[in-house]
């Protein structure tokens, strides 16, 4: 099976535009959320600069602590919210490179218009969350700012090459395109709990690295602040952090090698009511333990209880967390895609 889908977007339904949040007062939702990440599966995110010899290291902070960067994180939250919150294709550029590594193949106009990039201060959600720009212009600063995510504790895996991680290019259209030729949605990769897959050659070429990732075990205490967040942003900030029980994120380097699977665990919810704050000194609302699990399954509702959106289903089948699930992924070879030009990728499963 192949080692990614795809999430579809429902095309008649635009992304909800409209100016962010004001930065200079307070209005909505502040506050912050702490908690820890722990790797269900080895995990590897690049130092940089790269090294020229020797297994690469996952990447460190001046301390020498290992680190899951804060942009790493914002780049998970911001493609989930535009998943889930119907948002814009920031980083759709629609070229792709052809066999030859030439870049011949043009999706541009497989996008629908309206759901391109924002481009003006009429934003998407997860524009007016997470900050746009266009051209030198900032058009929103963003409500959502990520720390860098530390150690708590680390669990050492060996240095490993990994295998190839070249995918199929979009040479093939059944995979990347749906029945109306548009594109086929967002690309989520599949959660390989059974063993990340190595290279038996020992040996590092143009489409693989030699990395010491860290293992299945190791925790990072993360926590991100918001301000001025409406309703809805707030649950869906919510929602994209702490998904369903039996699903899980996927970050870093070798998704499709089956690295990258991690649990975010939501410890504490802090809620800031600034206006109030000034005046009687209170205004601060902390949710811990069983009151945080309540607030949390109240705020996400909208999503969990939703069962019948394309998007949400997809996202479901496609990060679902079993331990015990052992199919195994693999990109199908060139003599496949010669031999099944129109077969699509639902068909291969
Ligand atoms: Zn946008």
């Amino acid at each position: 099976m192949n080692p990614y889908d795809f999430v579809p977007v429902n095309w008649d339904r635009s992304p909800i535009r409209k100016p962010a949040s004001p930065h200079d007062r307070f209005s909505g939702v502040s506050g912050k959320i702490e908690g820890v990440i722990t790797a269900e599966t080895p995990v590897f995110i690049f130092n940089s600069p790269k090294r020229m010899s020797g297994a690469e290291p996952f990447i460190t902070n001046q301390q020498g602590q290992h680190i899951i960067p804060g942009s790493s994180l914002k780049g998970l939250f911001r493609s989930l919210v535009e998943t889930v919150g119907n948002g814009c294709f920031l980083f759709y550029d629609g070229v792709y490179e052809d066999e030859d590594g030439n870049k011949n193949i043009d999706y541009t106009n497989e996008l629908p218009k309206d759901f391109g990039k924002c481009e003006t201060i009429n934003l998407c959600i997860a524009c007016r969350m997470f900050g746009a720009m266009h051209s030198s212009d900032m058009l929103s600063l963003g409500h959502v700012s990520f720390n860098d995510a530390v150690e708590v504790n680390i669990c050492e895996h060996e240095a490993i090459y990994t295998i190839a991680l070249m995918g199929p290019k979009p040479r093939h259209d059944a995979f990347y395109l749906d029945p109306e030729q548009w594109i086929a949605g967002r690309k989520f990769y599949f959660h390989q709990p059974t063993g990340i897959k190595r290279s038996h050659t020992k040996t590092k070429t143009r489409y693989n690295e030699h990395i010491t990732p860290i293992n299945t075990g190791s925790q990072f205490a993360f926590s991100l602040q918001f301000t001025n967040l409406e309703t809805l942003e707030l649950k869906t900030l919510l929602y994209a952090l702490d998904l369903e029980q039996d699903m899980r994120h996927k970050i870093g380097y070798g998704k499709p090698a089956g690295l990258g699977s991690v649990h975010f665990d939501i410890k504490r919810l802090t809620l800031i009511d600034y206006a109030n704050r000034y005046v009687t000194n209170q205004g601060v609302t902390e949710y811990k333990g069983e009151a945080l699990a309540d607030y949390l399954s109240g705020q996400t509702r909208i999503f969990t209880d939703n069962t019948t959106s394309p998007t949400l289903k997809a996202l479901r089948r496609i990060w679902r967390w079993d331990p015990s699930d052992t199919t195994a992924y693999h990109y199908p070879d060139r003599d496949w895609f010669d031999k099944n030009p129109d077969t699509s990728i639902s068909e291969t499963q």
